[in-house]
């Protein structure tokens, strides 16, 4: 331990269309997504960030997901969980201190009530919004992992600002983002080696980064560019490898865990 790293897991792909990603493109064709989640391991503990696709999808994902399951197809084996995948990668899994949210999205939950004492971090509007979403956005919440019993929550209020520092020490910065949902939060990691701005579906592929396209999913899309440009604004300002939150190509350079940033 000692010194802050952050490891980079894939809990498997979401099978989709190109229109779900770039607002109005692709004439209906498949796409395929890689589905990432984050862990940073501090010396007070392990930090999740997201969890990916919940496990249970591996084998029932009908019975996970619903009907959401024919249009948004995920792909992975009960190896590919986010508890699995951090003991595969020799992460002791009691050490998690905090599972943080970016948002409530379905592909993004797989961590909420796996690790006993953990503090989930969500923004109260996500988490407002996830329970009685509009009927557009009800499949992309499941009821069932955000209201898993026991779970620790801890709500961040919009009155406290846009740079929430989840431990005090400016090694992990969570940066409302709202656009792609109501309550999105990215979040600028410190490491020992560097910084590292995980926009998570703030910036779901390198293209929305860099204002080339709208995203196909949005809550509001003047939002969502807002969004980016106050993003963008952080990585200037800290020189941060920016992560996309769902984009193959750049995804297929990132460093895997047990490699670490
Ligand atoms: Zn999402």
């Amino acid at each position: 331990m000692g010194e802050v790293r952050l490891y980079m897991f894939q809990t498997g792909t979401l099978k989709c269309k190109y229109h779900d990603i770039y607002l109005n493109q692709g004439e209906g064709r498949d796409w395929e997504i890689p589905v990432p989640f984050y862990v940073v391991d501090h010396p007070r503990g392990l930090i999740v960030i997201d969890g990916g696709t919940p496990v249970e999808c591996a084998t029932d994902p009908h019975g996970h997901w619903g009907a959401t399951a024919d249009f948004f197809v995920p792909v992975l084996d009960e190896k590919d969980g986010c508890v699995a995948q951090m003991q595969a990668a020799g992460l002791d899994t009691s050490r998690v201190t905090h599972v943080v949210l970016s948002h409530l999205h379905l592909d993004h939950v797989g961590a909420v009530g796996r690790f006993p004492g953990a503090r989930h971090v969500v923004q109260r509007t996500e988490m407002d919004y996830a329970r009685s979403p509009d009927w557009f956005q009800v499949g992309a919440y499941i009821q069932s992992d955000i209201n898993r019993a026991g779970v620790d929550w801890f709500f961040l209020e919009d009155s406290w600002g846009d740079f929430y520092d989840l431990l005090g020490d400016g090694t992990i910065t969570l940066i409302r983002s709202p656009g792609h949902t109501v309550g999105h939060q990215s979040i600028l990691v410190k490491t020992a080696h560097q910084n590292v701005l995980l926009a998570v579906d703030a910036a779901d592929t390198l293209d929305h980064w860099e204002e080339k396209a709208l995203p196909g999913a949005l809550h509001s899309a003047v939002d969502a560019v807002r969004s980016v440009r106050k993003l963008r604004a952080v990585q200037e300002n800290t020189g941060a490898l920016v992560v996309a939150g769902h984009d193959p190509e750049q995804w297929a350079a990132m460093k895997r865990a047990p490699a670490y940033y």
